[in-house]
């Protein structure tokens, strides 16, 4: 199955989080497609299909992406499918990001600095058919940033019922709780009934 996605990050997430799938997880770049989708979706679940899509026209194979992203309920949702590109600037790294988040969030109090990551997955297959899944994680924005583990704003976010941010979580521990981590496994269930089904 092919990995719609050229996030280094995310390929090493789902690679470990589907370890046990027997059947062998191939980013889009070995597989070929040297390619970057548009995301000009408006949701997460829009998005991952026409990654997914893209891939799966592109190879004849059945390809898996995940649209994913952070929604902060004082900032109405932002950054929302914007994710990857908060800040306007393409060049700009996490870290650039991080510090932008805060500056919006300036000193909103802690108790109103909840948020979410979301996770959805969407997999395509040559024949047309799609299998959708979506997981989420709740939190808090924290005031500054801890920890090197993980990507993105997981230094800014701390996960609901822990009291480190997720870039002080090992990769096995974030897994094992993470909005992509909850829809891949269900996407696995989703893959295990359509074969069964057919
Ligand atoms: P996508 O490639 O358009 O799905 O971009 C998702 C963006 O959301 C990433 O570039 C990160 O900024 C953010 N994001 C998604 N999942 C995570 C996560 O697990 N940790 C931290 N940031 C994430």
């Amino acid at each position: 199955m092919i990995l719609a996605s050229n996030n280094a990050h995310k390929v090493t997430e789902v690679q470990a989080i589907l370890a046990d799938l027997g059947e062998e997880i191939i980013p889009q770049r070995e597989a070929g497609c040297d390619f970057e989708v548009e995301e000009t979706g408006t949701t997460f679940e829009e998005n991952a299909y026409l990654k997914a899509i893209a891939v799966t026209r592109a190879t004849g194979q059945p390809a898996i992406a995940d649209d994913s992203g952070l929604e902060v309920d004082a900032l109405g949702g932002e950054p929302g499918v914007y994710s990857a590109r908060y800040t306007g600037n393409h060049e700009d790294t996490d870290e650039d990001r991080n510090n932008y988040l805060l500056k919006k969030l300036g000193d909103t109090p802690m108790e109103q600095r909840t948020a979410r990551f979301v996770s959805c997955i969407c997999l395509t297959f040559p024949n047309g058919d799609v299998l959708r899944a979506r997981g989420t994680m709740e939190g808090k924005i924290l005031f500054a940033a801890r920890g090197k583990n993980g990507f993105g704003y997981d230094p800014l976010f701390q996960t609901d019922g822990y009291d480190r941010s997720n870039g002080e979580l090992t990769p096995e521990e974030k897994n094992a709780i993470s909005h992509r981590g909850k829809a891949l496994r269900q996407i696995r269930k989703e893959l295990e009934k359509y074969y069964a089904d057919k």
